[in-house]
């Protein structure tokens, strides 16, 4: 991070023209980009510009998105991890053996910034710059979209934020990798509550489970003879700590049962320590030479068991898998409940996620509209007259609200009303446009004009 913005700095100093150079530089070196940012007064705020600069591209667009994020407390090697996320998805894209991906020995780790010795890191959620594509085993094409979040938890104020980024986190992800240092605790456990509630109002409302994976990541586990490294040792204590027993209090009971409703998957992997030059030393430069031997091969099954193209998992909201587009979307709607100070009720949850997707609805149907009237009168095509204009119009308008009308949405009809509302009014203002480039191809229209001044002039 910081590395680009010096790179940046220079840029400005030697260019004229600034804004051109900048853009460049960004192109070049895939960097972490802050999408959600901490204001001073410890609310939040989504760069929506920085985040559709990264989405908002063609190739991108209308591709289905897998939302890898990594979530948890401050320096429990998140970032680190991350970076190998990215070693792997760069060795996909370059096609090289699987095996490889992992590294040279002497290569420093890059990417997310891991280090940072005591300086303390901003609360918020980055994304990475390049957005890696795939293909699953369906023949489906996605974009994969990497998250690396921050924060400390170490008073009452960062608390919040943290609580805050968590949630708005696993919002957005299709995998949220719950990142623990050496065991699962009740707080760790408590941090899901709020979803638990959300989940129940959202599979009151649509009858699908809200979130897809949640995949607690063990760091520095010691009891391996007690439960094996890896997903099997995982799992024997994800069902440990998430068993139900008549000693807990009613709460804690509770809180279990909802947990596992709310997410499709729950998986829990033990990591081992990674070695004490890892932990501690001032001059690792992230080097798998330096990186304990256990821990890189655990990291060889925990990566692609997250990555590899048969074990993506794609982000649904409302049952329904999420394009780029739309994603933006939710990024948009889901911000606005966690711009103030305090964490959004489950039910303003719930009330967003059916704004978003009744906003996507729209969208994709004015898309369909605007994509269909092209068909018959797009700039290409020769002049209609206005009644064969009008015809067309209302058959086309007819089948982009009956796309509206049968893509699945929250909030029930009477939500949806206004929006589709917005939509008919949106179809009609296109359609004055699209009415008014037809008139501009009249020859007969634009003729008479001329003619008409030229029989003034002689009379
Ligand atoms: P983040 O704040 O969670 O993103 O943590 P970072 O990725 O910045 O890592 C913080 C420090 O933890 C770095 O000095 C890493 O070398 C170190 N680290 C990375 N992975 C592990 C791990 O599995 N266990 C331990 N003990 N340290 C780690
Ligand atoms: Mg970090």
């Amino acid at each position: 991070m910081s590395e680009v913005r010096q790179r940046k700095k220079v840029a400005k100093k030697e260019s004229s023209t600034e804004d051109e150079f900048e853009y460049e530089d960004t192109m070049t070196k895939p960097h972490a980009v802050p999408i959600v940012v901490a204001n001073q007064d410890h609310s939040f705020q989504l760069d929506e510009e920085a985040l559709k600069k990264v989405l908002l591209r063609d190739e991108l667009k209308d591709r289905y998105v897998v939302v890898v994020s990594v979530a948890g407390a401050f320096r429990h090697g998140k970032s680190f991890l991350l970076d190998f996320f990215l070693r792997y998805m760069n060795a996909k894209i370059l096609k090289q053996n699987t095996s490889e991906w992992i590294g040279a020995e002497e290569a420093p780790l890059e990417g997310f910034s891991w280090k940072g010795g005591s300086e303390r890191d901003t609360t918020g959620i980055l994304m990475w710059s390049e957005v890696f594509t795939a293909e699953l085993n369906t023949g489906e094409k996605v974009a994969v979209i990497l998250l690396d979040t921050q924060g400390t938890w170490d008073s009452k104020s960062t608390v919040k934020e943290c609580a805050t980024i968590f949630a708005l986190s696993t919002m957005l992800s299709s995998v949220q990798i719950y990142n623990l240092s050496s065991n699962i605790q009740e707080d760790d456990l408590q941090h899901l509550q709020l979803f638990t509630e959300y989940g129940r109002l959202a599979l009151a409302d649509s009858g699908t489970t809200p979130f897809q994976r949640l995949q607690f990541l063990v760091r520095d586990w010691r009891f391996p003879y007690e439960a094996p490294y890896g997903a099997v040792g995982g799992q024997q204590i994800l069902e440990k700590r998430l068993e139900i027993n008549e000693h807990q209090h009613s709460e804690l009971q509770s809180l279990r049962k909802h947990i596992r409703s709310c997410f499709t998957e729950i998986a829990c992997f033990l990591m081992p320590h990674p070695g004490i030059k890892v932990a501690t030393s001032p001059t690792f430069d992230g080097r798998l030479g330096e990186i304990d031997s256990e821990f890189k091969d655990n990291l060889k099954i925990l990566v692609p068991m997250l990555l590899a193209p048969e074990n993506l998992v794609l982000k649904k909201i409302n049952g329904e898998k999420v394009k780029v587009r739309d994603f933006v979307q939710y990024c948009n709607s889901y911000m606005k409940i966690y711009e103030g100070n305090e964490l959004p009720e489950p039910k303003s949850m719930l009330v967003a996620t059916a704004e978003a997707n009744n906003l996507a609805a729209v969208a994709d149907a004015k898309e369909s509209y605007i994509t269909l009237m092209e068909e018959v009168c797009g700039g290409t095509k020769p002049y209609l007259n206005t009644e064969t204009m009008e015809v067309e119009h209302r058959r086309v308008r007819d089948k982009a609200i009956f796309q509206f009308d049968s893509k699945k949405k929250m909030g029930g009809e009477e939500f949806s009303r206004i929006y589709k509302e917005q939509l008919e009014k949106d179809i009609e203002e296109s359609f004055i446009q699209f009415k008014a480039h037809n008139e501009s191809k009249n020859i007969f229209k634009s003729a008479r004009t001329p003619a008409v001044f030229f029989a003034v002039a002689v009379i």
